[in-house]
């Protein structure tokens, strides 16, 4: 049996209380080898960033100041549950941290370096401080746990900010360095979301990153379980700060998780079931403020529900563009031609649809935008509209059921929606509406379902 990987987010380490929480946890996981991943304390990520800003445009001393606080709560945590030589320990950590981070602000108003790649270095510092701070808490609280560096474990491409694992190195590597530790009944401590190129610069693997690096490790040991830990009772039938009565489901499919995801349930990073799917590891999503509770198993498969929908997830900042040529009637390439100029820019796709001489998509990422418009304008005339919203309607056998796509329709009938896609995944019906009519949307669904 391979070890638990349990992953903990920001709110599960955001103070004493919850660090202690934590230790209590993993001990609870003892007889299951546990691995540790952790996120940065929550809010340290976003200062971080703030402080890269606030470095770029000049501002290096209210940069180094606006961390403070934060460093300061470490600190505090240290403070409250290290005994003597723990906080000895962590003090020399936090002091090198101040210090680096006072030479990277420093380096980021100078552009001495690229700025994605410092960044990535500034950014890291959240996790490196929690991961080390994790790992004395539980060997204070009885653990013989050790603080292993992510930057060592993971390797990735030079796509700062989201950078992307090559697997077979990393696997090599995970193992390679994990293995031991856990068979001589040590707990390894490491901070999800950081990793390095091969040539060892630090990057980073894109915001809520820490749920794909307990997938990666996990499929890399062949875990038994991969463990979320969060600050909501698993995965719910719609994300509960729109939807207060959202319920939690027992199982989902891999599929369905996977799509709920990608389609904006924060919960769960969009690509962290991928490594899982491959070795059929379960991932559980539970709630570290509620422990006992059982929370949400992702599976290869699950069951249907009577009204076949079982989740509804949505996500802003939708932009459609339309590309109408009448050359496109009867022509073949045409699709092909536009997908090049995607490709070409690096630009993803969220939707598609399509009639006879046009065809719409949604984009969420907007920064190559001009570009792609003026390459898509030598094929035909664009229309782009921006704030839109994608709504994803999930449930397993969605798409051979009849009636689901009325039903939904039908309660938001005075909504106007566009791009309706359905049937391309057997698990989801996903649309757009404009996005400041969103959350009425989905409510609205959440209460013709599951009211
Ligand atoms: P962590 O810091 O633990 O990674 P996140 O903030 O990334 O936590 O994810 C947890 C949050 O995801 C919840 O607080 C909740 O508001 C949001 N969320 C969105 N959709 C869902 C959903 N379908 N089920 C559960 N939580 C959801
Ligand atoms: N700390 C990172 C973030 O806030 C990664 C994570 O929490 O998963 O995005
Ligand atoms: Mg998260």
């Amino acid at each position: 049996m391979g070890p638990t990987v349990m992953k903990f987010g920001g709110t599960s380490v955001q103070d004493a209380e919850a660090f202690a929480r934590v230790a209590e946890i993993v001990k609870g996981e003892g007889a299951n080898s546990p691995v540790v991943v952790t996120s940065a304390m929550s809010k340290v990520t976003d200062a971080l960033l703030g402080a890269f800003d606030l470095a770029k445009r000049g501002a290096v001393e209210d940069a180094v100041l606006s961390l403070e606080p934060h460093l300061e709560r470490h600190r505090e945590v240290a403070l409250k549950l290290l005994d003597e030589a723990g906080r000895r320990l962590f003090r020399v950590e936090l002091e090198f941290a101040e210090k680096e981070l006072g030479d990277l602000l420093m380096r980021v108003s100078r552009r001495s370096l690229p700025l994605s790649m410092l960044k990535d270095a500034i950014v890291s510092y959240g996790e490196q401080l929690s991961s080390r701070l994790l790992a004395l808490v539980c060997t204070n609280a009885g653990l013989n746990a050790r603080h292993v560096d992510s930057r060592r474990l993971i390797v990735t491409d030079e796509e700062y900010g989201a950078a992307a694992p090559i697997f077979a190195e990393t696997e090599k590597l995970v193992r390679l360095e994990l293995s031991d530790t856990i068979a001589g009944g040590e707990v390894p401590v490491m901070g999800g979301f950081i990793a390095a190129s091969r040539s060892g610069e630090t990057t980073t693997l894109g915001r809520g990153g820490s749920d794909y690096s307990a997938a990666i490790v996990g499929a890399s040991l062949g875990a038994r379980e991969i463990q979320i830990w969060t600050d909501v009772t698993g995965v719910l039938t719609c994300d509960p700060r729109i939807c207060p009565t959202a319920r939690t489901l027992k199982t989902l499919s891999y599929e369905e998780a996977a799509e709920l995801a990608y389609f904006g349930a924060k919960v769960l990073h969009p690509k962290t079931i991928q490594p899982a799917v491959d070795q059929k590891i379960p991932v559980r999503v539970c709630n570290s403020h509620q422990p006992a509770e059982r929370g949400t198993m992702i599976l290869p498969q699950t069951e249907t529900t009577p009204r076949k929908v079982k989740s509804i997830a949505y996500k802003k900042g939708i932009t459609i563009l339309r590309i109408s040529s009448a050359r496109m009637l009867g022509a073949f390439g045409f699709m092909s031609a536009i997908f090049q100029i995607f490709e070409r820019h690096r630009v993803v796709i969220d939707v598609v649809t399509t009639s006879e001489v046009s065809v719409s998509l949604t984009l969420d990422n907007t920064d190559a935008l001009d570009a792609v418009v003026k390459d898509l304008e030598r094929i035909g005339t664009v229309e782009v509209v921006p704030d839109n919203a994608v709504v994803c309607v999930v449930g397993f056998g969605l798409r051979g059921a009849s009636g689901v796509a009325s039903e939904v329709f039908d309660a938001i009938s005075e909504y106007n929606i566009s791009l309706i896609s359905h049937g391309a995944s057997s698990v989801n019906l996903t649309f757009v509406v404009k996005q400041d009519v969103v959350t009425d949307v989905v409510k609205r669904l959440h209460d013709e379902f599951f009211g």
